[in-house]
């Protein structure tokens, strides 16, 4: 079964062993910020800095695993038709858009959306860290490291698919930064299986 997270809102599920998650961007140009949490102990989360230390490399796709702050493997890519995601980068936030975007009324960005999302499965603001955000395109200076925040390469319909190797909470967003998703808001799709 197919469900949508509608555009700038995120949604918190279960997801068993063995069981394989598939983000879809039903439109195309448009970030998913995916958490995994242990769910036996929700203070065991997917790390960045762990995960692309042990990749050696900062673009990740099929093959290759996302591990927790703890050193054991959470998820693994198993099939991505977009090659480009990021996982260098922290969820959208209120901050962000105060930050960067100067607003002065800002929405609460992809972090809002899975602190509250999360938050009934015993996940408070301070335990969600960088998160892998399929589909969110970020080019990196080879010689001085500059950042950059570009469109998606994702076309409508692509998608990523993990499977998990724990029995995991995942929280997931349709990411709510302008820059991010190429100057529009669009949904996400997800299946599990
Ligand atoms: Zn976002």
């Amino acid at each position: 079964m197919r469900s949508e997270i509608a555009p700038r809102t995120g949604t918190a599920f279960t997801l068993a062993k063995g069981q394989r998650l598939t983000v879809i961007d039903p439109h195309g140009e448009q970030v998913a910020d995916l958490l995994a949490f242990n769910r036996a102990d929700v203070r065991e989360v997917i790390s960045s800095g762990r995960t692309l230390d042990y990749a050696s490399r900062i673009y990740l796709t099929t093959g290759d695993k996302l591990y927790s702050n703890r050193s054991n493997v959470l998820l693994e890519i198993v099939e991505d038709d977009v090659g480009r995601h990021d996982f260098l980068l922290t969820p959208c936030s209120k901050d962000t858009f105060r930050i960067i975007y100067g607003d002065t009324d800002p929405h609460r960005g992809c972090f809002g959306n899975l602190a509250a999302a999360l938050a009934p499965y015993g996940v408070i603001d301070d335990m969600i860290p960088t998160a892998f955000n399929c589909f969110m395109n970020v080019p990196v200076d080879g010689a001085t490291g500059e950042l950059r925040v570009d469109p998606p390469l994702s076309k409508a319909g692509d998608r990523i698919v993990f499977e998990a190797k724990e029995d995991l909470v995942i929280g997931l967003t349709a990411c709510s930064a302008l820059q991010s998703n190429n100057g529009s808001f669009k949904p996400i799709e997800y299946e599990i299986a």
